[in-house]
């Protein structure tokens, strides 16, 4: 065992479980071995003592565009990635573990993220969008000459009928994804009515980036109430990373719940989610974050 985590409530967000009380959180090899009252006969180097905290999963932004500045040609492309990264630890140091990109350059800050280079969350990397010519992901201006097959080849594939896309799915799997975005308006509507996902669509627009994830988690809070907020930031992902089956970058653990053998990407919050969850939107209440058995921030001593 790497770390220790004693005597916290432990809201798991797992499907049936109930909050549990007086827990320890065993972390081995960046996954949770063991949420429990055991005490381990061994005890590893790193103990918290997360005696008064709330342990909940890292949260997932489910609707991010964090490379898609890339493709616009406003900055230059090695400023833009710095802005890019930036705006990932922030978000990481916001309590987001996860990203689920909805189409843009990403593949490569996932890679970096993963290898520990810098400080940023898991993403599930989409690729390009496929939208039809002169739809939705057709963002060139009407005037401009017109490369009708590939407008934007890092962020948009233009597609028209089906073998067209089959082509582009097929290319877009190959670069790395794990899900496509289709700019098709109607089948991602009845997509998106099946499961309240937490999304920002969150993308770099300049120097002065904000952060969003804090006002939608207010606006959730608001318009769906705690518990589908909560769940739409935490376990829901879960259920919908599972349906990317072979596809899945992170095929190893669960994300978006806490039990034996998920990922340990988790938050020890000062406050109690389940009762608002707006104690999220505040970082000073996120007294610890772990990303793969990886400690990101700890406040506690
Ligand atoms: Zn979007």
């Amino acid at each position: 065992m790497d770390t220790l985590i004693t005597n916290v409530t432990a809201v798991t967000m797992a499907p049936g479980t109930e909050v549990l009380f007086g827990v320890n959180i065993g972390v081995t090899d960046g996954k949770i071995e063991f949420i429990s009252k055991k005490v381990p006969q061994e005890l590893p180097q790193t103990i918290i003592d997360g005696t008064g905290m709330v342990a909940m999963p890292g949260m997932t932004d489910a609707h991010v565009h964090m490379g898609c500045l890339f493709a616009k040609g406003e900055f230059p492309v090695d400023y833009a990635t710095v802005l890019t990264v930036a705006k990932c630890k922030d978000a990481l140091m916001a309590g987001f573990t996860t990203f689920r990109d909805a189409g843009s350059v990403s593949e490569g800050l996932k890679l970096a993220f993963d290898e520990g280079v810098l400080p940023g969350p898991r993403i599930y990397p989409c690729g390009a969008y496929i939208s039809q010519t002169c739809g939705h992901g057709d963002s060139e201006y009407a005037h401009t000459y017109r490369d009708i097959q590939y407008r934007h080849p890092s962020s948009t594939v233009l597609a028209d009928g089906v073998p067209e896309i089959i082509r582009a799915v097929r290319e877009q799997f190959y670069r790395g994804a794990s899900h496509i975005k289709l700019m098709a308006t109607e089948i991602l509507n009845r997509h998106e009515d099946i499961r309240l996902l937490f999304g920002t669509d969150m993308m770099i627009t300049g120097p002065d980036y904000q952060v969003e994830q804090s006002e939608d988690i207010r606006y959730y809070e608001k318009r769906f109430g705690t518990m589908r907020a909560l769940r739409a930031l935490t376990g829901t992902a879960n259920e919908v990373f599972a349906l990317t089956t072979y596809q899945n970058p992170y095929p190893k653990g669960k994300i978006g719940v806490l039990e034996a053998g998920s990922y340990a990407d988790l938050l020890l919050v000062d406050g109690d989610p389940t009762k608002s969850v707006l104690v999220l939107a505040d970082t000073d209440h996120l007294r610890l974050i772990m990303k793969g058995g990886t400690v990101y921030k700890n406040t506690l001593c």
